[in-house]
């Protein structure tokens, strides 16, 4: 691990000032990822700001009948909250698929929706790879790639986003609130915060430097069944080969989102559109698919898995 200094913040505007103010600073969560990733020198920040202490752990109901959670709530107690259990299940289901308990418990909301790709490449600093070492080459091309993405991918990077949270956020049209140095607020729209690859995969959010995240807020509940369903090659402490997170009438209509195939939770408004014929729907969350031999077996796992969700809304499937 390369050496840095470390301070701790007290307020998000203390926070992104300091970010502001020191080239190759980072913001530090929960660690789970970022960590690994300086021990692996894969980051290398001259500068941590730890931002535990900004009293963004807090989750309060919003005026439009929604709810704001803080960034620094961490994944176990959003999960468990009881207004996330019984008004988007579908968040707590999704964030109860992913990592394990000590895990979660560290994990934070803006950390989650910042980890960065599983590509084994990306973790590897021997191998090309232009979101590591923009302009290097990508090894997953040609290479072991039946992880890797199906959509919205380029030639420079063919990664996925991995995470699970954020697909049910996607789902459920949530925003993400973000404060700039220089104390400007933003509210993002979750399907315009994490980028398409295109050519510069190392840019992987709409965050400016020194932006952090101060919450996230959701509408007010949808009606319907919610549903999160995660296929991985391990039954637990792995990430998705592909998930479906879904709010379903009676009918089977209603929203879907796909997580392990693009680099971004993936919702498609003509899959919406689609439902409940689920090859339709298939068809237009996988329109465009550039898939690597290795990995084309995602598009008709998204077809199954659609399928299982929507049997799991009418009460056919445990
Ligand atoms: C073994 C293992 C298995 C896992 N399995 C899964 C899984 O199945 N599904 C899944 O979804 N996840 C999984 N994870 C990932 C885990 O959920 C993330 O590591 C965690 O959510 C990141 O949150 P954190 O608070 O620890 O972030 P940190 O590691 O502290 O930070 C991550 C990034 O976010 C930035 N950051 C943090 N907070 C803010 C903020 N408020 N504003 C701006 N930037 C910020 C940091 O600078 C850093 O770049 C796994 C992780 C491990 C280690
Ligand atoms: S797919 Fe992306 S993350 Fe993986 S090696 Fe290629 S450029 Fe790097």
């Amino acid at each position: 691990m390369k050496p840095f200094t470390y301070e701790r913040a007290t307020s998000a505007a203390e926070a992104a000032s300091a970010a502001a103010g020191r080239k190759g600073a980072k913001f530090i969560a929960g660690g789970t990822n970022l960590l690994d990733l300086m021990k692996l020198e894969i980051e290398a920040p001259v500068h941590l700001i730890d931002v535990n202490g900004t009293g963004l752990d807090k989750m309060e109901e919003t005026d439009e009948g929604g709810l704001r959670i803080g960034a620094l709530v961490s994944n176990t107690a959003l999960a468990s909250d009881i207004r996330v259990r019984r008004d988007y299940g579908v968040l707590t289901r999704a964030i109860v698929a992913g990592a394990s308990g000590q895990l979660r418990n560290k994990a934070t909301t803006g950390g989650n929706l910042l980890q960065r790709t599983r590509c084994s490449y990306f973790y590897d600093t021997n191998q090309s790879c232009n979101k590591r070492k923009p302009g290097s080459g990508c090894a997953a091309k040609g290479g072991y790639s039946r992880q890797l993405g199906i959509v919205g991918v380029s030639d420079a990077c063919i990664a996925t986003y991995p995470g699970d949270m954020a697909v049910a956020l996607r789902v459920l049209d949530a925003v993400v609130e973000t404060m700039k140095p220089d104390g400007t607020t933003r509210a993002i729209p979750i399907g315009e915060f994490h980028k398409l690859w295109g050519d510069t995969p190392h840019i992987e959010t709409a965050l400016e430097p020194g932006e952090i995240i101060t919450a996230v807020t959701l509408p007010k509940p949808l009606g319907g069944t919610h549903i999160y369903h995660k296929v991985r090659d391990r039954r637990s402490y792995a990430f998705a080969l592909v998930s479906v997170a879904a709010v379903l009438d009676e009918n089977g209509k209603g929203r879907v989102a796909v997580g392990g195939i693009a680099p971004r939770p993936w919702r498609v408004e003509a899959a919406d559109a689609a439902l409940p014929d689920v090859r339709a729907a298939a068809q237009a969350l996988t329109q465009g698919a550039s898939p690597t031999d290795q990995n084309a077996f995602k598009i008709a796992l998204v077809e199954r898995t659609l399928a299982g969700v929507m049997a799991k809304a009418r009460g056919e499937a445990a």
